[in-house]
């Protein structure tokens, strides 16, 4: 049995002193593998406390310092690299192709950023005055299971970078995850009290941490629902907010695409993480004329999707983080079919063979309308919903007709066609021609997919308060 009975305040794994355990379960056997222990508001206290002391002098580091606080940090994770990947996969059930990727991005995400910070300017000029750029204070990061330590990574990255100090809560559901780069984190000898990190409920440390008079900024990744409650308890004291919430992103395949091309990559794009990805292209609008042909190759793509396993080599879709994960997609299963939505490949319960974890059948939608519930809310699985468009002008239509706005993908031969589309599409992101990453372009959402955004200089931008000096 697996025991984390640490959290980790001014430089030292200290118990907490919260009294409450979390299970952690293997969603491959739904059995119980270990036990958290979690920190209540009390040990957030400390850790802000901690974070606070350590601004006063972390904050007047020069970028020089700072870069080499960043490069401790890369070389102490990276040594780890494999450990981490192998307890992603056993712990929330993430294939090996998408851990070690998710590792990758952790391990950039200080490179990146101290590209960023080589070339940025704390101090610029505006109008006849000049603008200092001066760390924020405390920032509070609160994180989700799915892609645990690279968001940890992105988003302290970026606060050691403006100069802050952090406090950071991920998932109860990551606690190994959290335990091993906090390993990492330690390692890397930074000052005390720079972070702080304390595993805790959402409603205990989280909620501590968004009402805290002396934390300056939030940085959250998680659900629209959890994004709102932080948003509107962050508010009493004017406390800075960078959300990036959830996702219903259009993948529009135009007339021109080769479809026996795109369709295989539509199909695989929302197996990504298990289904479990924020930017996963949910809604594929086809052309009308073109239905036939789509289901038909969307119907072969599902069948050569390989279920099992996450740790081999060649699984692609593995199992859903926990039980109510998984219930909550098999809802929404139901919820399609009696909409009236067609069901092309998939559907309700698990592939033969794997019924202990939390497996879903990669499962597909066609005929569907964006009104369904199924088109319009996060599913959070392995779940496509094919929407049939009869011209250019609906499609736009239909890819914009959701409360979200976190990313969209355009396939077309025609670059300039898409590009005209793109800035149609209201997204934070629009990816043509596929589904790529840029670290230094900015990411987040339009609506209620977020606030503010993250990467490259517009994520630094946001650890910043900027102050005029006039005259
Ligand atoms: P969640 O919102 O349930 O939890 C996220 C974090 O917030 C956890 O650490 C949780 O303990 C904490 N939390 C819960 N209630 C809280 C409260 N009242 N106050 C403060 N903190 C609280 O999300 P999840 O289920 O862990 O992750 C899945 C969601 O995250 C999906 O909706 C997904 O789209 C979203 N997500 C978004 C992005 C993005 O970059 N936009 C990336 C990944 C995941």
């Amino acid at each position: 049995m697996i025991q984390i009975n640490t959290i980790y305040i001014n430089g030292e794994f200290v118990s907490p002193h919260g009294g409450e355990t979390f299970d952690l379960i293997d969603p491959v056997t739904n059995t119980k593998t270990g036990e958290v222990m979690l920190g209540d508001e009390t040990d957030t206290q400390r850790a802000i406390d901690a974070a606070k002391k350590a601004f006063t002098t972390f904050s007047k580091t020069t970028k020089e310092q700072r870069i080499g606080f960043l490069w401790k940090l890369h070389r102490a994770v990276s040594q780890r690299e494999d450990e981490l990947i192998s307890v992603m996969v056993s712990e929330y059930g993430g294939t090996l192709q998408f851990c070690r990727m998710s590792v990758q991005h952790a391990l950039s995400a200080f490179t990146n950023t101290i590209t960023t910070l080589e070339s940025f300017d704390f101090e610029k000029t505006a109008g006849n005055s000049k603008v200092r750029l001066e760390p924020l204070g405390v920032a509070g990061i609160i994180t989700p299971w799915n892609a645990s330590n690279s968001f940890i990574c992105n988003k302290l990255a970026t606060a050691i970078a403006a100069g802050c100090t952090a406090v950071i809560k991920p998932s109860e559901m990551s606690a190994r995850q959290t335990q091993l780069i906090t390993e990492c984190f330690h390692e890397a000898g930074l000052p005390q009290g720079v972070f702080n990190i304390v595993n805790g409920l959402g409603d205990r440390v989280g909620t501590a941490i968004t009402h805290h008079p002396d934390i300056a900024k939030i940085s959250f990744t998680g659900s629209t629902v959890t994004g709102k409650a932080i948003a509107k308890g962050a508010v009493d004291t004017m406390k800075r907010v960078t959300l990036e919430l959830g996702g219903k992103s259009p993948n529009i395949i135009l007339d021109d695409a080769d479809l026996s091309q795109v369709i295989p990559m539509a199909v695989l794009g929302v197996c990504m993480n298990n289904g479990q990805a924020c930017i996963a292209p949910t809604r594929l609008l086809v052309p009308f004329s073109r239905l036939d042909e789509v289901n038909e190759l969307a119907k072969r793509a599902a069948a050569q999707i390989k279920v099992g396993n996450p740790g081999e080599e060649d699984t692609d879709l593995g199992p859903l983080v926990s039980v109510r994960q998984y219930e909550r997609v098999q809802d929404y299963i139901r919820i399609g079919l009696e909409e009236g939505a067609t069901l092309l490949t998939g559907g309700e319960g698990k592939p033969t063979g794997l019924e202990s974890g939390n497996f879903v059948q990669p499962t597909i939608f066609t005929n569907v309308r964006n009104e369904m519930r199924i088109a319009q809310e996060e599913i959070f699985g392995p779940v496509l919903s094919i929407i049939p468009y009869t011209n250019e002008e609906e499609a736009v239509t239909i890819a914009n007709h959701t409360m979200y706005g976190l990313a969209a993908y355009i396939s077309s031969s025609d670059r300039n066609r898409a590009e005209k589309l793109a800035a149609q599409i209201d997204a934070g992101r629009v990816c043509i021609n596929g589904f790529s990453h840029d670290p230094f372009a900015p990411f987040g959402g339009f609506k209620q997919s977020g606030i503010g955004r993250e990467y490259g200089v517009y994520g630094l931008e946001a650890y910043l308060e900027p102050k005029a000096i006039l005259g």
